[in-house]
Parts: structure tokens; C-alpha cells; sequence
């Protein structure tokens, strides 16, 4: 259907305006104003240096920074022996991964420097995942390396450390950065998407997507300490700890509000009410922690993980039951719910790598959640747009034949009234009314009448170029709109429908079946004020080719036979 489009040309040829306001105008108009503007571009460009300075120069005594005085006393410090031969002479690196909130501190010998994942200006910027130093040791010297960090509110975040040459060091910071960076870039292009999805469709699920993705993207950063880099953007400080909590704890609400959401909870009233709880609940937890003293977060942390278990554990029982019933949308609370578990596992449910890489896990994780979720939203998003355009169509378009409808006609009719108008080309109309159809239906029946309507229809719609200039008005009233079709050429094509209209009685078949129509025809002329003065035209020249005997095409008013587009040549 393309009622309320562009009227196109029914002789196939597109409407090119040529006045001042065409694209061809525009173009010349655009480029006159570049000719006038470039000379003084260029000569900016001549007085511009070869080349550009940004930035400031590097500060001395930065980015390394000393230990802050006390911080030592409240750090678990090991120490790494030199090998046994003693050290080489060559620069070791000492890179620590994992440490997620407090001071950390590498030292050999006098070398002593301490830095936080969340202050990424007092770092090595060599090192980005991690807080690293590189030290040269004297050959042969025997002195340990030594690390310290603040001991961590979950016992089973395990620092890691890596030694050794600078280079490959430096090459596994980077990958961590990397791959900590990707997912960060995926959520905000998944909220970007979403907030896309809102401006275009208007529907709320597109915004609660949008600040589900923002959430797990503060979550992550507040995990990774990229809320640092490259200068610290959310104001984290000294109080990591906290913010880990609770955006664990509204990344939770966010997990569970979009597991639940998909899960089929809706059959089960009661169930639904719990699972509104449960997610008001995480978020009124993520409220409350910042005003919890330090001590009492590791048993906070706790409870939230061990809540959120028990909550992953019931709406996945709730999907399998849902799937089971075919809600074919649960399939995807179970896939991204179950490796959401992962997160919970402990530290060496996934071996030595699970242990080290356990950020960069934690993120992949909740980064497949996202897609999963963006993935409904897109399903949901064509279903809305299915259903939009099946109403639309049925909204416009007769049942019996499949023509449009009044509704549609009459607003292409506009279309094409409006656009014959702009391009001053011409519009002609057909009014078409089946003779004596009454008497078909009592003769033959309705269930024949119906068929002579569907016949009509394709008779007329068989000499259109789109289905869409071919209108069922009601009863057995049609109207062929005829754009770009002078008042001449649209009677000879009137006429050969008619003509067709008067073949199709044999075609059903039906003994003693005899079909015909009057047509009306109206062209536009430059007096028409709207379209339906010319259909009120039509109309009329339907009702005289009655009054004449039937069967036949009659031109409106053959005095006012001057069409639009002689008018406009005039
Ligand atoms: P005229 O030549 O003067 O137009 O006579 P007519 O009998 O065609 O006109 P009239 O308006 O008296 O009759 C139209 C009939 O069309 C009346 C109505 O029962 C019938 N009709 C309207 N819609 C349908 C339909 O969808 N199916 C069938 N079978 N009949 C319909
Ligand atoms: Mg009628
Ligand atoms: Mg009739």
C-alpha cells in the first residue's frame, strides 16, 4: 500500500520539478556559496603551521608516585625472591592485576611506588590494567620484589602478579586493557542503539534498555578502574570499595529486571509481584551501601550475592517451566542467565585462567547479557512494527477485494491532487458504479454478486500501474485514479475497462450473467480548489452516463474540458 506516499506518474514517468526550490537548484545555489567561501578557507589554511602541538609536557616526578605515609601499615605485602643466581642486570617488570579498590604498592630495594586501578594519572602509563613499575636490579643482587595491597572486600579476588621482561609484561596489559575497553565500548553502543530505538519507536522498553546498558557499564567500570582512564570520569576517589557494591548491586537489579522480563513470569501473578520486589529490593540496596561503614560491606557484598543466587536459581526454574508452556522468549532468560552465574562461581570453578582473568570474565559475561537483551529488544522491536503495518493494512484495505479502501482512496486522492498541483502535471479520475447490481445480487445470489465485485476489481486493476490507483469507494462503487493521464488518453483507457469489465460475466461462468458499468470521468482543472471538487465531478459524470442508458463513460462537464495541464501550458 502506498496510500498517503508520493503520487507517482500512472504513465511511469516521474514527477521532476524544475522551479526554484529543486534539488538542481539547490546544488547550483551550493556550490556558487562554496565558490565564495573556498578562497578564504585556502588562505586559512596557508597561515596554518605544518604541523600541530597538543597536549602538556610530561610533568617531572609523574607518573610514578611514592606511598602515602601509613598507607604500608594497612597493605598484605609478599615478596617475590630473586632467582637464585640473582638478578640478570636487565629491566624486570612487576605488573598487578586484580586488586580492585585501595592502595597497591611495588618495591625492590629503594625503589618503592604505589598506585590505585582508579587513578590512572599516578600510574605507570606503561601499565593500564594493572599497577606496574619497571626496575632495573643490579646484576647479581639477590633483593626480593616486593607487593602489597589493600586486602580485598571479596576474600576470593585473588591479586595476581606478573614478572619479568617489560615487553611481554606490557603486551598482556594491553590485551587486558583491550579487551576491558571492547566491552565498555559494547554496552555504550548497545545504550546508544536502545536511546536510537526510543527516539524512532517511542516505546518506554527502549529506555529501560538504555539505562540497563548504562548501568552495567558504570558496573564494569567501577571493576576494571577504567573509571580512571585516561582521566578519572566518575568520581570514584578513595571510596572504590563502596561504589563496587553497590553498582554490584544495581548491576544486579539490572540483570534480573531483564532476566525476569523475558522469563514468562506474567502467567504467575504472584510470582511477578515477587520478582518486582526482587529487583526494588537491589536497587533500595544499592542505595543504602554508601552509608555503610567500611567493615560492614564484605557481609553486604555477601548477602547481595547470595540473594541474587537464590534469585538466578528461581527464574531460571521459572523459564524451563515457561519454554515448556512454549513461551519461546524464555529461551533467551536462559541463556543469558545462566552464565550470569558464572559470576558467583568460585574463583577456581574456571581454573588458573578464571582466577586471573577474572574481570576480564566478568565482563565478557555481562557483555553477552547485553547482546542477548539487545537481541530481544530487536525481536520485539520487529514484532511491534509486524503488527503496526498488519493493523495498517487492514485499516486500509477492503476485505472482499483487496482494493484500498475509502479511508486510503480518498487520502491517495489528496496525494495525487497535491502533487499534480506542485509538478502541474496532469490527474484524471474515474468514477466507476456496477449497472443494475441490485438486481444481479437478487437474481444470482450475493455469494455471485460478490464475485462479480472481485471480478470488477481485477478488471479494472489489470490496466493500473499500481494497485494502489484502483479504489473500492463501498458497495459496488470503484474509483481509478489516473496521475499523469490527460483527459484524452484516461477516456481511451476508461473505455477499454469497461470494455474488460463487460468480458469478465463470462469468465464466472454463471448462465445468464450479464455485467457492465458506467464510469465518470473527471480530469483536473485550474479551478479545482481540492480533490473533491473533482470527484464531486466524477460523481456526476457517473450519474449522466446512468441517466444515458448505462454502459458507457461520460466526461464531466465537456464545456470546462480544459484539463490542468492545458491550463498550465496556457
Ligand atoms: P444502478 O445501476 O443504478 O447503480 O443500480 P444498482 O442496483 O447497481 O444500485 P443500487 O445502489 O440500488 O444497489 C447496489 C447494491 O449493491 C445494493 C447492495 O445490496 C449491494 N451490495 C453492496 N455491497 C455489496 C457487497 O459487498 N456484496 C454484494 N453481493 N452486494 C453488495
Ligand atoms: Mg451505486
Ligand atoms: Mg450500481
Amino acid at each position: 500500500m502506498t496510500a498517503g506516499g508520493r503520487c507517482p506518474d500512472d504513465t511511469g514517468r516521474t514527477m521532476v520539478r524544475h522551479g526554484r526550490g529543486s534539488p538542481a537548484w539547490r546544488c547550483l545555489l551550493a556550490l556558487v556559496l562554496l565558490s565564495l567561501v573556498a578562497p578564504v578557507l585556502a588562505d586559512e589554511a596557508r597561515r596554518t603551521p605544518a604541523f600541530l602541538v597538543g597536549g602538556a609536557p610530561t610533568e617531572a616526578g609523574t607518573p610514578m608516585r611514592a606511598c602515602p605515609p601509613g598507607a604500608l601499615d594497612r597493605l598484605e605485602e609478599v615478596e617475590i625472591p630473586a632467582p637464585a643466581e640473582g638478578w640478570p642486570g636487565t629491566p624486570q617488570a612487576v605488573n598487578v592485576f586484580n586488586v580492585f579498590a585501595g592502595e597497591v604498592m611495588v618495591g625492590l630495594g629503594d625503589r618503592v611506588v604505589c598506585g590505585r586501578m582508579h587513578d590512572a594519572r599516578t600510574r605507570d602509563s606503561r601499565f593500564r590494567a594493572g599497577v606496574g613499575l619497571v626496575v632495573v636490579p643490579p646484576a647479581g643482587s639477590h633483593d626480593p620484589v616486593r607487593v602489597a595491597w589493600m586486602p580485598p572486600v571479596k576474600s576470593h579476588w585473588i591479586p595476581t602478579i606478573r614478572i619479568g621482561g617489560p615487553s611481554p609484561v606490557q603486551q598482556e596489559d594491553t590485551l587486558r586493557l583491550v579487551m576491558r575497553t571492547a566491552c565498555l565500548a559494547i554496552a555504550l553502543a548497545l545504550a546508544f542503539s536502545a536511546l536510537m530505538g526510543f527516539i524512532g519507536a517511542r516505546d518506554r522498553t527502549f529506555l529501560t534498555h538504555v539505562a540497563m546498558c548504562l548501568t552495567v557499564l558504570l558496573w564494569q567500570a567501577t571493576l576494571n578502574g577504567l573509571s580512571g582512564y585516561p582521566v578519572p570520569w566518575l568520581p570514584v576517589g578513595d571510596r572504590e570499595a563502596w561504589w563496587q557494591v553497590a553498582f554490584t548491586a544495581f548491576g544486579f537489579a539490572a540483570l534480573l529486571y531483564g532476566l525476569w522480563s523475558q522469563s514468562g513470569v506474567d502467567r504467575w501473578p504472584r510470582l511477578r509481584r515477587a520478582a518486582r520486589y526482587n529487583v526494588r529490593g537491589f536497587i533500595a540496596a544499592g542505595v543504602l551501601v554508601p552509608l555503610l561503614p567500611y567493615s560492614a560491606l564484605r557481609p553486604a557484598w555477601w548477602l547481595v550475592d547470595h540473594v541474587f543466587l537464590v534469585s538466578v536459581v528461581g527464574l531460571t526454574c521459572v523459564a524451563v517451566l515457561s519454554l515448556r508452556r512454549g513461551n519461546r522468549r524464555a529461551f533467551a532468560t536462559i541463556a543469558a542467565g545462566v552464565p550470569v552465574l558464572a559470576l558467583l562461581a568460585p574463583p577456581m570453578v574456571g581454573g588458573r585462567f578464571g582466577v586471573e582473568y577474572r574481570v576480564e570474565l566478568i565482563q565478557a559475561v555481562l557483555t553477552w547479557f547485553l547482546i542477548v537483551m539487545a537481541y530481544t529488544l530487536t525481536n520485539r522491536y520487529g514484532q511491534l512494527r509486524a503488527q503496526r503495518d498488519a493493523m495498517r493494512q487492514l485499516a486500509d484495505t477492503d476485505a472482499l477485494t483487496g482494493l484500498p479502501n475509502r479511508r486510503a482512496g480518498l487520502a491517495r486522492l489528496e496525494q495525487c491532487f497535491v502533487d499534480a498541483r506542485r509538478t502541474g502535471t496532469a490527474l484524471s479520475l474515474g468514477f466507476v458504479d456496477v449497472d443494475l447490481f441490485k438486481r444481479i445480487n437478487d437474481t444470482h445470489g450475493h455469494a455471485v454478486g460478490d464475485q462479480v465485485l472481485v471480478a470488477v476489481a481485477d478488471a479494472l486493476v489489470s490496466d493500473v500501474r499500481s494497485h494502489a490507483d484502483v479504489v473500492r469507494m463501498g458497495g459496488e462503487e470503484f474509483l481509478v485514479l489516473l496521475p499523469g493521464v490527460d483527459a484524452a488518453r484516461a477516456h481511451a483507457r476508461l473505455e477499454l475497462m469497461r470494455r474488460r469489465i463487460a468480458d469478465t460475466a463470462s469468465a464466472l461462468g454463471v448462465a445468464g450473467l450479464q455485467i457492465s458499468a458506467s464510469i465518470g470521468l473527471a480530469a483536473l482543472r485550474t479551478d479545482d480548489e481540492d480533490a473533491v471538487a473533482l470527484l464531486r465531478r466524477a460523481d456526476d459524470a457517473m450519474y449522466r452516463a446512468k441517466q444515458a442508458g448505462r454502459d458507457r463513460v461520460t466526461r464531466d462537464d465537456a464545456a470546462h474540458a480544459a484539463t490542468a495541464a492545458e491550463g498550465f501550458a496556457g
